[in-house]
């Protein structure tokens, strides 16, 4: 056992760090508040080979792992910039569609997304349905040789960014007549397709939408995959990549935080001359947070070498496990920087609090903290399903 990274790993996270630290957490406050994309950001570390680390090299990418793109999702969101569509395009829609797309889909679409010059969003969540995911309701129907979509989809993020979504739908499953997943390429400029932005309490430069579908006609080859039978493993292929990344940028956040706290408290004097950090009242806070991201980042890395390994089944309870971790590890570092700043705590100067609603958010998305321990329950301790 070794919990180090390989050389080409360590490389890529100073590498990643530095170019984080270029830009770092006022750029993307002030892109939030603009109303505006990190572009610029987005652009450099795909051309950088940041975005494609775990794209096949066939597809542009570099053939890495999601160890690799934790790494990058840890490390920028360690100096200030956590990118939720880090979460969404390269891990959750390049994964999918290296393992389950046609060889055409791949062609077509992923070395776009290892540049960075194409981004795909993902849409399952839906209004009525929830985390419960049995119940969808966008259906797509066989029409001539393509598909018409219906249904209304919610939360969905960077819609307004992206040239595709890959939205999941139900068809009906021609030999049982049951309904079935399935999943399709669907150009966010489609006809019938329509969004609306959602008014978010978070500081983010990438937005959250409504997504109405009606009578949306998308050709038979923006169904996922060579049949309908891809639909249900594709969906599953997602998810260890989106628990693992998603848990990575809560991890960096958390970094981020107790950096930003630690610099303030080792130097702010406010009884005669010791630093507020030498109060245990104010460094043990500090210190229980770190202890809680360290334990989170340790998941994580075990996580990724599972899946990275193909051990997708033990990954999946790792990866739930370091979700939940890091999204509880993320929200109590955040909230103990604001609280050993004091007043600066609160001002957007010293941007911790900028962070708040994102990693309250990190506690429900992609996956609630509920919704992972019932699947431990059920998975891990044998428990009873009781919904
Ligand atoms: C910032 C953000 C970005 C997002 N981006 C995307 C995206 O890009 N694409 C996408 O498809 N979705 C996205 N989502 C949606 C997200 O995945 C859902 O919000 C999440 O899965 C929870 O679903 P819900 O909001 O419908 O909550 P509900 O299912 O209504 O649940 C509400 C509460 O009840 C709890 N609960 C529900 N059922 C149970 C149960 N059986 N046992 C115990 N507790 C339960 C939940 O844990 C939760 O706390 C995003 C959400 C946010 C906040």
């Amino acid at each position: 056992m070794t919990f180090d990274l390989t050389p080409e790993q360590d490389q890529l996270r100073d590498a990643v760090r530095a170019l984080g630290r270029r830009y770092g957490h006022s750029y993307f406050v002030e892109k939030a508040r603009a109303g505006e994309h990190t572009t610029e950001l987005w652009a450099e570390a795909g051309r950088l080979g940041y975005l494609g680390v775990n794209i096949p090299t066939e597809y542009g990418g570099g053939g890495g792992g999601i160890t690799e793109l934790a790494i990058v999702c840890e490390e920028l969101a360690a100096a200030g910039c956590p990118l939720l569509l880090l979460v969404v395009s390269p891990a959750i829609a390049a994964t999918v569609l290296s393992r389950h797309g046609t060889e055409e889909q791949r062609k077509r679409h992923l070395p776009g997304l290892a540049d960075g010059s194409q981004k795909i969003v993902f849409a399952i969540t839906e209004p009525e349905a929830g985390s419960n995911f049995h119940r969808l309701g966008t259906v797509a129907r066989r029409d001539g040789d393509g598909w018409l979509l219906n249904g209304r989809k919610c939360y969905i993020s960077g819609v307004d960014e992206a040239g595709h979504v890959l939205v999941v739908a139900r068809t009906e499953d021609s030999s049982t007549g049951k309904l079935k997943p399935a999943l399709f390429l669907v150009p966010t400029d489609a006809p019938g397709l329509t969004r609306s932005k959602l008014d978010m309490e978070i500081v983010s430069p990438e937005n959250q939408f409504l997504l109405y579908l009606d009578d949306v006609r998308v050709p038979a080859d923006a169904l996922l995959g060579e049949s309908l039978d891809a639909g249900l493993p594709a969906l599953f292929a997602g998810l260890n990549p989106e628990r693992i990344t998603v848990a990575a940028m809560g991890a960096g956040t958390g970094r981020y935080a107790i950096e930003r706290a630690s610099e303030y408290t080792a130097t702010r004097k406010v009884w005669g001359g010791r630093s507020i950090g030498s109060h245990q009242g104010v460094s043990h806070p500090l210190a229980h947070a770190a202890v809680q991201v360290e334990l989170a980042r340790l998941m994580i890395q075990k996580a990724a070498t599972l899946y990275d390994a193909g051990r997708d089944l033990e990954a999946g309870v790792s990866g739930n496990m370091a979700k939940y971790a890091a999204g509880e590890a993320a929200a109590l570092a955040v909230d103990t920087a604001v609280q050993v700043l004091g007043g600066a705590g609160m001002t957007t100067e010293y941007g911790v609090a900028t962070l708040l609603g994102a990693v309250r958010a990190g506690r429900i998305a992609p996956v609630s903290r509920e919704m992972i321990l019932n699947f431990v329950a059920q998975h891990v301790l044998g428990q009873d399903k009781s919904y």
